[in-house]
């Protein structure tokens, strides 16, 4: 029986393993499909406290485990794929196969972004390709750049994006946007901001050195293609919490992000949630290492119990 396990090794569950450890829990921490989290996607980071000429984002989390590691928190390449609430345990299934068992368990695996699914998507990611305007807007100053989407992060992202761009045009599959009137006004209000109705983009073009020189666009109405000079696509179409091996057990939201109450604690004893898996609102590194923190306390807490 583990005391504590900690699903995902992004910022929250990182700084949750960093409290866990020094708590002497040994925790175990399981590093799923996407090792890192959102962070080891992104190329400079600088709004994370404490680095006044910013940090790579995977070398941030490198740090941040070799910290946890030298408290003694435990690592394993190991996606969940069940979860079963026990009397006072729950147990695990890993890669479909063997169940492990735990006092505690701290579920931060995080949120994917969605991307449009577009040839060379992931080798753009952070050349010109991102889903992050708050991390990576400031790089592109004076040059036009493009947000796709309708809904209110979009529209947020396209508003933030007129601080640097010259030039921000909002890509939409269709003529009306989803994002609430106050969000959708504030963008479109703004005279950097050129909305694109009824399109998709549909190719990436890149130029010598591999960046985002350009992509071209469909116009579903017209049915006429054309190429858009841009040099940084911002991807805004949701998010995907990683909650699927834990629906019907665990408090969700009809999205998937998982509830919390009185902290990080769900409706499952001994289950508590960090970062971006519960939180569809300030996704930021920060507030994800502070929840993780949070979890831990809580899970200590909890612990406390059964000495
Ligand atoms: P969302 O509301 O689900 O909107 C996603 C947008 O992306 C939609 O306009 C959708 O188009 C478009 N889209 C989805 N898949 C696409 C694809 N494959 N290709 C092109 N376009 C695609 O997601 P969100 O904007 O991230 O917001 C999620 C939640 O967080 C919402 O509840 C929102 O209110 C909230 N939020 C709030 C704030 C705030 O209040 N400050 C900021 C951000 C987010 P369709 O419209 O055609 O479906």
């Amino acid at each position: 029986m583990e005391k504590v396990i900690i699903v995902g090794t992004g910022c929250a569950g990182l700084t949750a393993a960093i409290y866990a450890a020094r708590a002497s829990f040994e925790p175990l921490v399981l590093e799923g499909r996407e090792p890192g989290g959102q962070l080891s996607t992104t190329t400079l980071v600088e709004n994370f406290p404490g680095f006044v000429d910013g940090i790579d984002g995977p070398m941030l989390i490198m740090n941040v485990k070799s910290q946890a590691q030298r408290f003694g928190a435990r690592f394993q390449y190991s996606t969940v794929t069940g979860f079963e609430p026990k009397d006072g345990h729950v147990s695990l299934q890993l890669d479909g196969a063997e169940w492990i068992d735990t006092r505690a368990l701290i579920v931060a695996s995080g949120a994917s972004a969605r991307w449009l699914g577009i040839d060379r998507e992931r080798e753009l990611v952070g050349h010109g390709l991102t889903s992050c305007a708050t991390c990576d807007g400031a790089f592109y100053r004076n040059v036009p750049v493009a947000v796709v989407g309708g809904g209110d992060s979009a529209c947020e992202e396209a508003s933030f994006l007129t601080r640097f761009a010259s030039k921000v045009y909002l890509i939409h599959r269709r003529d009306k946007l989803r994002a609430s009137k106050i969000m959708a006004d504030r963008a479109l209000g703004n005279p950097k901001v050129e909305p694109i109705w009824n399109s998709a983009i549909t190719g990436y073009l890149t130029d010598d050195l591999n960046e985002m020189r350009a992509v071209t666009l469909d116009d579903h109405v017209t049915g006429k293609s054309r190429e858009l000079d841009v040099k940084c696509v911002f991807v805004a179409i949701g998010h995907t919490p990683n909650t699927a091996p834990f629906r019907g057990k665990l408090d969700m939201d009809a999205d998937g992000y998982l509830l919390q109450k009185n902290g990080t604690r769900t409706n499952i004893p001994g289950v508590f949630a960090a970062g971006d898996v519960a939180d569809r609102t300030y996704r930021q590194a920060v507030t994800a290492a502070g929840q993780g923190c949070a979890a831990a306390l809580d899970a200590e807490k909890y612990l406390a119990h059964f000495e």
